[in-house]
């Protein structure tokens, strides 16, 4: 039986900067994920500030990598749009693009990266997970980052409703009115049980990401191109982009996304991080910089206390995470019911500042990256 220092369980943005920076202050973390090669996942590819800040502090400058800079947020709802600046220099980036390079950085700094290595269960209590192959890894802590992913022996007690969110997202090769439409802009269109997100990202593609009440994907067929054509009936300009492609990748889904999920409580030695810790309507578009700020603050705390410190961690970041959290659930209800989102898209065209609030008031506090 291997036995690293730290056992990371996933190699997403919160895993991979645990990783790192255990890694720089010395420590000998073993990261293992089941992917082999980075793909995009469910994510519509904003950064806000805090992420980009965060990502800054680790020595990562996402203009560098050539992110699609955006400076202003539009809102549509049914033929209503508002739209208004951000209060922060914002990004979109492929996750692709982000996760590898934070993993090559952490392999850098020192840390062993295992890819294409499936957990099969985990046991808490031990600090210890079975691998798919039947070895065995047990660590002095362990770092739960496998994101909306359960694993058997550690899943999250998450009550879900009967008709579950569930993620979809593609990637439309822009033609020229499209490029032009999304320049310096992050796109919402909120629409019956669900939203969209649009926007340009690094690699000259568009990223659209849905979510949407699973019964709605059902009543299309499971067929997502036919669901994007039943929701612009609602909100024409959605399809209207969605025209503007001069092709359409691939769909990849997420099911049960457990939106407002935050972890309050662990045990010795169990860090729950990113989707793990926490789960914020993607609506607010802050995932990432959720997995960043409880990597940077478990990373100190484990280092400050031993293992010891998850108990102080995860309450103290569920403490963290519970105003955008809650804010951002809120508007996600909202947007989803098509009269109140008419009512807010209103107010919003007359006080397009609240636009501005409300994307500052769902970030998440930075944390300051872990120091040796
Ligand atoms: C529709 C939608 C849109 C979103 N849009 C945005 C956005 O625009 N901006 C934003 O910041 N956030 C967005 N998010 C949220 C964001 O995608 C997540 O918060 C973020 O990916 C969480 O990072 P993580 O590291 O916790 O998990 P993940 O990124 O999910 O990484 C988990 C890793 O664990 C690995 N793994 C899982 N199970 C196992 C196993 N059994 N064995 C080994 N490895 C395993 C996976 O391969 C994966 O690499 C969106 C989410 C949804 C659903």
């Amino acid at each position: 039986m291997l036995r690293p220092d730290a056992l990371i369980a996933g190699g997403g943005p919160a895993g991979a900067a645990v990783a790192l920076q255990l890694a720089r202050a010395g420590r000998r973390p073993l990261l293992v994920d089941r992917q082999r090669e980075r793909a995009d996942p469910v994510c519509g590819g904003f950064m806000g500030g805090d992420a980009i800040a965060s990502l800054a502090a680790l020595g990562i400058d996402v203009q560098g990598l050539g992110a699609h800079p955006i400076t202003r947020a539009r809102i549509f709802a049914g033929r209503r749009v508002a739209e208004a600046p951000l209060p922060f220099q914002a990004a979109g980036l492929s996750r692709a693009c982000l996760d590898e390079h934070l993993l090559t950085l952490a392999a850098a700094a020192g840390a062993g990266i295992e890819r294409g290595v499936t957990i099969r269960q985990a046991f808490p209590d031990r600090l210890t997970v079975d691998l798919a192959d039947g070895a065995s890894l047990t660590g002095d802590a362990l770092f739960l980052a496998t994101g909306k992913h359960e694993l058997r022996g550690a899943a999250r007690p998450v009550a879900m409703g009967n008709d579950p969110a569930l993620g979809l997202r593609t990637r439309l090769e822009p033609g020229e009115a499209l490029l032009h439409g999304l320049t310096g802009v992050i796109e919402l269109h909120l629409f019956r049980h669900g939203y969209a997100g649009l926007l340009l990202q690094e690699d000259g593609g568009a990223n659209l990401c849905l979510s949407v009440a699973q019964s709605r994907l059902k009543a299309a067929g499971g067929d997502p191109a036919r669901l994007i054509e039943e929701i612009a009936c609602e909100t024409p300009v959605l399809g209207d982009r969605f025209a503007g492609a001069t092709s359409v990748g691939p769909w990849v889904s997420i099911a049960r996304v457990p939106y407002g999920w935050r972890a309050r409580q662990t045990t010795p030695g169990l860090f729950r991080l990113g989707d793990q810790a926490a789960v914020i309507a993607s609506l607010a578009g802050d995932g990432v910089a959720i997995a960043l700020a409880s990597a940077a603050r478990a990373a100190r705390d484990y280092l400050r206390e031993g293992p010891a410190g998850a108990v102080t961690y995860q309450p103290g970041f569920a403490r963290q995470t519970a105003r955008p959290v809650l804010l951002a659930e809120s508007l996600r209800r909202t947007g989803e019911r098509p009269m109140l989102a008419g009512a807010l898209l209103a107010l919003l065209g007359q006080a397009p500042g609240l636009i501005t609030r409300a994307a500052a008031l769902t970030r998440t506090d930075r944390e300051e990256v872990a120091s040796p």
